[in-house]
C-alpha cells in the first residue's frame, strides 16, 4: 500500500439569481456561484484533492476555465475526469473529508445526497465521503453572504 494525502480548496462568488450547485446537488437557493463551470465549490475542492495526492497538478491545469469545452460544464464530469487521471496512475480512494464555507441556505439535509453522488463517481461507498458545513459567524464575504468556500482532504492509495 502507497497512500498519498492531497488537499483541495476553491471559493467562488455568490449572486443573485444563479443556480446553486453543492456536492453534485442543486440547493434551492436566492444566490448561486459565478463561475465558467456549474461553479460546485465542493466537487472543485474534491477534484483538486486527488489530483493533488496523485501529484498530477489541479484542476484549472487540466481543465482550463478559458476553455469553451468547460463553459457551463457540469463539476460531476471533471470530477469523473479527474477521478479516470489518477486511476490511470493506479490509485483509488482511501477517503475524502470536505467542509464547505457559506451562510445560507442550510444545506445539512442535503448532504447524504452528496455523498451518494460523490461516492458513485469515485468508485467508493457512501461511509468514505464525509460533507461537512459550517458558517463563518457573519463574519467576512462569507458572512457577507458575497462568497462560498469549500475545503477538501483526500487520502488515496496505489
Ligand atoms: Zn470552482
Amino acid at each position: 500500500m502507497n497512500p498519498r494525502t492531497g488537499h483541495g480548496i476553491d471559493f467562488h462568488r455568490l449572486e443573485k439569481g444563479l443556480k446553486l450547485w453543492l456536492g453534485g446537488i442543486l440547493i434551492p437557493s436566492e444566490k448561486g456561484c459565478v463561475a465558467h463551470s456549474d461553479g460546485d465549490v465542493v466537487l472543485h475542492a474534491i477534484c483538486d484533492a486527488i489530483l493533488g495526492a496523485a501529484g498530477i497538478e489541479d484542476i484549472g491545469h487540466h481543465f482550463p476555465d478559458t476553455s469553451p469545452e468547460f463553459k457551463n460544464i457540469d463539476s460531476k464530469i471533471l470530477l469523473k475526469k479527474s477521478f479516470a487521471l489518477i486511476k490511470e496512475k493506479g490509485f483509488s480512494i482511501i477517503n475524502i473529508d470536505c467542509t464547505i464555507c457559506l451562510e445560507k441556505p442550510k444545506i445539512a439535509g442535503y448532504i447524504p445526497e452528496m455523498k451518494s453522488v460523490i461516492s458513485r463517481i469515485l468508485e467508493t461507498t457512501p461511509e468514505n465521503i464525509s460533507v461537512k458545513a459550517t458558517t463563518a459567524e457573519k463574519l467576512g464575504f462569507i458572512g457577507r453572504e458575497e462568497g462560498i468556500m469549500a475545503i477538501a482532504v483526500a487520502l488515496i492509495e496505489k
